[in-house]
């Protein structure tokens, strides 16, 4: 029987001992770059190492965007499981039912039926298998976007680099440029009719928050429209505000079929994803409820967390100081990436609380990362572009955290200038 389950804290070495040990190479490679950090605990934009160190978390790929732990989420995370935290699924259960209550109401229109899962690539599937039992076989996806990595999720994520050693993954899909909308009109009109799903980001948040022309949404769904395509729209990403807006599908005026929901939706809490449709794209499952079933599927613990957190986005404001907020450090980190580092930043682009910097090439990206590290600023990279690095911070930062963002931003890229020079 293994030793330590009790709460005693491992070393530090033994603890990168454990990661090499059980979880491979990936993990033990972070301790060799960020050497003796260890989390403790987060609340709000703060994360908190066990040596006492403080961090502004700008990154967690999305998750952050009511911040860490926010305690309303955490408070109806508790009382759900100390209630009933998992569900026998043979009886009605409210938290599911007010969970998809609260979701849909501030859903794009017409979007009325949800299913809830685990994660954003579940999510894709969920929409995969939903576009195929409507007789869509062709899947067309962009290039450079990311819809996680499952294999049929992995399908879709156009990047070879993940998806060759997996192959063959799901016969009849098409990647076309992203933001290109002759590329996809060619593209549909190619197969046959009322044949295709469309699956699209807003904003590709992981090919390194690349923004499409404008009015480039609002086409996709004409063409969808036109050829009889279902449209997904993957708002992993961007959805709940991220942007600015509840929606980028908001933004830019389209009502999908199916819209994807993850990251925000745990409240920096719980992993919990959900995808929305209509009720004639959800017909399939309505028919047969055991098409697609997954045991864990709208936990009530989870669901107390949705709830929970949609009430704490609509009720503190958050989408409004994501505009607001973003618009600001936008303007602000341009004119710190222009002043301090010309050379080294080839452009700073986002929208709302979706943020990319790109940098000359991947290296220098990496070291950014590191100085911001360095200066106590969590960022991220970016999956399927390497010199881009990703700020989302949460929608909950304060006026003196910001000026932590910035100062930090400004400090990293004089010291790199400095280095590269
Ligand atoms: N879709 C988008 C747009 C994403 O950004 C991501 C995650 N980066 C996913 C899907 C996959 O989500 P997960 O990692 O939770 O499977």
């Amino acid at each position: 029987m293994n030793a330590g389950l009790s709460d005693s804290r491992p070393s530090e070495n033994e603890l990168i001992d454990l990661h090499r040990k059980h979880l491979g190479r990936g993990r033990s490679q972070l301790a060799a770059l960020f050497g003796s950090l260890v989390e403790d605990s987060a609340a709000g934009a703060r994360v908190t190492t066990t040596d006492g160190q403080e961090f502004l978390n700008c990154g967690g790929y999305g998750v952050f965007f009511a911040g860490a732990g926010h305690p309303r989420v955490v408070e109806a995370v508790r009382r759900q499981a100390e209630r009933q935290a998992l569900s026998t699924r043979l009886f009605l259960d409210p938290a599911v039912g007010l969970a998809a209550q609260a979701l849909t109401s501030v859903a794009p229109a017409g979007l009325d039926r949800v299913h809830f899962s685990g994660s954003g690539a579940e999510a894709t599937e969920t929409a995969v298998k939903l576009a195929r039992a409507h007789g869509r076989r062709r899947l067309i996806s962009m290039e450079n976007g990311y819809h996680g990595k499952t294999v049929g999720a992995l399908s879709l994520t156009a990047k070879s680099f993940y998806q060759d050693p997996f192959r063959p993954l799901l016969p009849g899909v098409t990647h076309v440029p992203f933001g290109e909308v002759a590329a996809l009109a060619e593209a549909l009109r190619t197969g046959g009719e009322g044949e295709a799903c469309v699956v699209v980001e807003p904003v590709q948040s992981e090919a390194g928050v690349i923004m499409p022309p404008p009015g480039y949404l609002a086409e996709v769904a004409a063409l969808c429209r036109e050829h009889r395509a279902l449209l997904v729209v993957d708002e992993v990403m961007t959805g709940l505000g991220r942007l600015g807006a509840w929606w980028g599908s908001e933004l830019a005026g389209v009502r999908p079929d199916m819209l994807l929901v993850g990251k925000a939706l745990s409240g920096g809490v719980m992993p919990v994803s959900a995808v929305l449709a209509t009720p004639e794209v959800f017909e399939p499952f309505d028919t047969d409820p055991f098409l697609h079933t997954s045991t864990y599927s709208g936990a009530p613990i989870a669901m107390a967390a949705v709830r929970a957190t949609v009430e704490v986005i609509r009720d503190e404001g958050l989408v409004d100081r994501a505009a607001v907020t973003g618009a600001r450090l936008l303007g602000a980190l341009r004119a710190i990436a222009a002043e301090r580092a010309p050379r080294l930043v080839r452009e700073v682009r986002g929208a709302g609380l979706l943020i990319g910097v790109e940098l000359d090439n991947a290296s220098m990206a990496g070291e950014l990362l590191l100085e911001m590290v360095d200066r106590h600023v969590v960022v991220n990279h970016s999956l399927n572009a390497h010199p881009v690095v990703r700020l989302t911070p949460p929608a909950t930062l304060t006026p003196a955290e910001e000026a932590e963002l910035l100062t930090a931003f400004d400090d990293s890229l004089t010291a790199m200038a400095k280095n590269f020079s």
